[in-house]
């Protein structure tokens, strides 16, 4: 099949029901990582919407959107800064806390990675409640970055995440 259209990509996200817990449908972006040609649209059409936005970095989140996140960085000829769960980064780091489903969990961004001004894009495989995506802008403005845009691969839309990030430029691929 032709992958040329965000609809013939989302023909590949495969769902997995009750993973990594019950009652959560887990969307699966494997079956288009695997594909050369769904991966090339998959990145060119984040790489285009990216573009205008001018982002001096791209970050991306742990631990799925570090896949997209260096290939756009390097696409469009950024830099690419890690956003870790607690206790990965080496260096100094600042933290943000969020709230998942069952109590809360922390991101960390290294205090040197972005400095005042920084234009800085926010990447990660996909939006769910938003959580994740605000803790990680906030690290970023904490730094004195500026949000430029934030992008996904998949968009949970009934979960309404995007209303955590209202103010941002946000864009996805593939919408639930
Ligand atoms: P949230 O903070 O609720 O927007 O959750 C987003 C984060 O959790 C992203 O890093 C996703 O990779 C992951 N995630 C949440 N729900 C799902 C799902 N149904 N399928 C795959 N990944 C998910």
């Amino acid at each position: 099949m032709k992958i040329n259209s965000p609809e013939s990509l989302k023909n590949l996200v495969r769902d997995v029901p009750d993973f990594p817990k019950k009652g959560i449908v887990f969307k699966d972006i494997t079956p288009i990582l695997k594909d050369p040609e769904a991966l090339q649209f998959a990145v060119e059409e984040l790489a285009e919407v990216l573009r205008p936005a001018r982002p001096d970095q791209v970050a991306g989140i742990e631990s799925r959107g570090f896949i997209f996140s260096p290939i756009l960085a390097y696409k469009l000829k950024a830099g690419f800064v890690p956003i870790r769960k607690k206790g990965k980064l080496p260096a100094k780091t600042i933290r943000a806390s969020y709230t998942l489903e069952y109590g809360q969990a922390e991101l960390e961004i290294h205090e040197d990675a972005i400095f005042k001004g920084m234009r800085v894009a926010v990447v990660d495989d996909l939006l769910a409640t938003g959580g994740t995506a605000q803790a990680a802008i906030r690290l970023v403005e904490k730094l004195g970055g500026e949000v430029v845009a934030v992008a996904f691969l998949v968009e949970l839309g009934f979960l309404k995440g995007r209303e955590k990030l209202s103010g941002h430029n946000v864009f996805s691929l593939i919408q639930y």
